[in-house]
């Protein structure tokens, strides 16, 4: 029997005033207020609306929900923990739980990646990668090393650190001059080469050697580490050309420089695989995750680190503290027991190799929109999939947006949109009926908007 939520019922027709107070992130909040989208339950692969409307969750909610939505053993973790153990101090104390997640996340991820340091979100994950990155090259004397690269159409959430080496021109422009000593890798995405692509295109590894050449101009001993998301998700799933994560590793060896892998949206399965550094089998020195940790259903982030980064600080007196850096909330206990229930049920359910298994039929689903008028390109790679659509004349992004409220409104569907680009990403218990579902519903959204 299906676990069956408690859904409260919740007056969805909120006058304008009550909507004025919550100024709502990244959105366009006069537009919504004027036609809100509420959700006010969910199950499975579904939202439910104040009406009682059926919404597929076509983007697993952002990223994040990859087992689906209030799944019983989970929902029953964060319920007995609250119960049992509702905070621990986390500086100078913890809980079991916290050292229960780590472990399991260590032995999840690839190589000698093998300690975690917990945040409670992927910005704060990202900033406290860049932070290890820059304070390890100190602990190793190494303390010119400070430079840090990142790539155009990165995006690596909104702290200053992550704004700074991401690379996206909106997230950036209106905030001033952010962290100098940033350099940008080009973004490996070309339209005229690659379009209507499975999985990860032929043509670009070349552009990995971009690094040689910020390294010529600035030296490798002023630069501290490179920063990529192994698929660009945010700007439009883009995967990774053939061969360009594993040259980016080599030139990284050859010159003594941290690789990152911001893997906030490819971690948890989304890639088919435990982690995109598995699918590609390359290790970086530090990976960031959050999202799918707790499948959404609790705020956490972090970092896992190679064993020879974390034990760089393990040196000097034993009771000074090693790293000045850490969260009121990391390591929450509510977030902790999530995350060992979410990583139970992605084991017990194979939902990782369900997302390998469904590829195929996903990409030929996605693929078959080729050809409505309006799509530039498709790109698909493990669950996930990017459709560019024409800007329309008013503008660029206005097509999208309007492809999102249809989506929603008229067919019962949840979308998320990055500019005129619509992206695909279902909880990894999708089934290929619903897979089938979710590209009829784009399809019909895409006509729609045409
Ligand atoms: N890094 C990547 C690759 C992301 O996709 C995101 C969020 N979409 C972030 C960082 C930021 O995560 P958060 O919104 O949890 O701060």
């Amino acid at each position: 029997m299906t676990f069956q939520p408690t859904i409260h019922p919740l007056d969805a027709s909120l006058a304008p005033n009550d909507l004025a107070a919550f100024w709502m992130p990244f959105s366009a909040n006069r537009s919504f207020k004027q036609r809100p989208r509420l959700v006010v339950g969910a199950e499975g692969m579904h939202y439910l609306t104040g009406e009682g409307r059926r919404v597929i969750d076509g983007a697993a909610g952002l990223w994040c929900c990859n087992a689906g939505h209030c799944r019983e053993p989970i929902v029953k973790a964060i319920q007995g923990q609250a119960a049992r153990l509702d905070y621990a101090p986390s500086f100078q104390f913890s809980h079991p739980e916290a050292f229960t997640l780590a472990a399991r996340l260590a032995a999840l991820a690839p190589g000698d990646l093998d300690h975690v340091f917990f945040a409670n979100s992927g910005s704060e994950a990202v900033d406290t990668a860049l932070k290890i990155a820059l304070a390890y090259w100190q602990a190793r004397g190494r303390g010119s090393k400070t430079r840090l690269i990142g790539r155009e159409r990165g995006y690596h959430g909104v702290g200053f650190g992550g704004i700074s080496v991401g690379g996206i021109v909106t997230n950036r422009k209106a905030f001033g001059t952010l962290l100098t000593g940033v350099d940008h890798l080009p973004h490996t995405y070309d339209r005229d080469r690659q379009a209507f692509s499975r999985g990860e295109p032929d043509w670009g590894a070349h552009l990995a050697d971009e690094l040689e050449r910020i390294v010529a101009l600035h030296d490798a001993s002023t630069i501290a580490a490179v920063i990529v998301e192994p698929v660009a998700g945010s700007t439009g799933v883009l995967p990774p050309p053939k061969g360009y994560l594993q040259r980016l590793r080599a030139i990284c060896d050859k010159h003594d420089i941290l690789l990152i892998f911001d893997e906030v949206i490819t971690g948890f399965g989304r890639l088919g695989t435990a982690f995109a550094a598995e699918r590609y089998g390359v290790v970086p020195d530090l990976m960031t995750f959050a999202k799918g940790v707790t499948s959404g259903t609790a705020p956490m982030g972090g970092v896992i680190a190679r064993a020879p980064i974390h034990d760089a600080f393990m040196q000097g007196p034993e009771h000074t503290i090693e790293l000045f850096h850490g969260y009121t909330y990391s390591a929450h206990p509510l977030a902790c027991a999530a995350g060992l229930a979410t990583l139970d049920v992605y084991r017990d359910e194979g939902l990782f190799g369900r997302a390998a298994e469904l590829e195929a039929a996903f990409a030929d689903a996605v693929h078959g929109l080729k050809g409505l008028s309006n799509v530039l390109d498709i790109r698909t790679v493990g669950l996930a999939a990017g459709v560019d659509l024409a800007p329309k004349a008013e503008g660029p992004g206005r097509r999208g947006y309007d492809a999102m409220v249809a989506a929603f409104h008229d067919h019962d569907m949840m979308l998320r949109v990055a500019g005129d680009t619509l992206a695909l990403s279902p909880p990894l218990i999708v089934t290929e009926g619903q897979i089938g579902e979710l590209v009829e519903k784009l399809g019909k959204t895409i006509q729609a908007v045409a």
